[in-house]
């Protein structure tokens, strides 16, 4: 899999892509990120990348021509699956979504600034509005490096125990069971004794038992659509 990520504030990206999962994704070629500083396609000495807003209001807008630039350049060179805007008016990031786009071949994530992006880049070049959820981020960068983090832990092979993300909350429509390591009695807070009992029917048993009294708890509308 491919993602282009086009930024105005690459350094923000930096640690998040180098690190734990993706960098060991990355490390093995399951993963290509390539970070495109859209401040290189800026014009002028100032290499320009933002202007006043058209009606006068307050903050800054991400230009047309720099994002147009790198978009043509790589859809020459290349079929993409989705040109993706994170976006607080997007449609709200969940676990399908992330599996989706898991599938994917080549993927473009556009990061706005600022005021946002002139809302023709919207319409004419983006395919997919995503948010990370009901609230502003200062930029799209770190809901971008969520998006990335998202989908490339369901790559197979980017976790070394693959079957560890298919056990993970939403995967089932529900949540997952609570997870405990040594030692097993810390202070008198001890582990439930059936995770000591080393029958795998029964633990098996009891964690579905425990993610379905979870997911009652806290999050009963998620049982609506589940396929368990
Ligand atoms: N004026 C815009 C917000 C701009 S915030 C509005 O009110 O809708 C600057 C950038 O941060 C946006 O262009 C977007 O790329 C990113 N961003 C902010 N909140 C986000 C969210 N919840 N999900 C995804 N991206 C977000």
């Amino acid at each position: 899999m491919r993602i282009d990520i086009l930024s105005v504030v690459p350094e923000l990206l930096e640690s998040p892509l180098n690190h734990s999962i993706i960098k060991r994704a990355r490390d093995k070629g399951l993963v290509e990120i390539i970070v495109h500083d859209v401040r290189e396609y800026g014009k002028g000495n100032y290499r320009q990348v933002d202007d006043y807003n058209y009606g006068g209001d307050a903050g800054m807008v991400m230009m047309i021509e720099p994002v147009y630039t790198i978009i043509e350049k790589l859809k020459k060179e290349r079929k993409y699956d989705e040109i993706i805007y994170m976006s607080p008016d997007g449609d709200l990031l969940n676990q399908k979504m992330a599996n989706d786009m898991s599938c994917m071949e080549n993927i473009i994530i556009l990061c706005g600034h600022y005021k946002g992006i002139d809302q023709r880049i919207r319409d004419y070049l983006i395919t997919k509005e995503i948010s990370i959820g009901n609230y502003v981020t200062s930029g799209g960068e770190i809901p971008a490096t969520i998006v990335c983090d998202a989908i490339i832990r369901l790559i197979p092979g980017a976790i070394s125990d693959e079957t560890s993300a298919l056990s993970d909350s939403f995967q089932d429509g529900i949540l997952s069971a609570p997870v405990y390591t040594r030692p097993a009695n810390f202070n008198g807070w001890e582990v439930p004794d059936i995770l000591l009992s080393g029958n795998p029917k029964l633990i098996q048993e009891w964690q579905y038992e425990q993610a379905m009294e979870r997911t009652k708890r806290l999050r009963p509308e998620l049982l609506k659509n589940s396929r368990k």
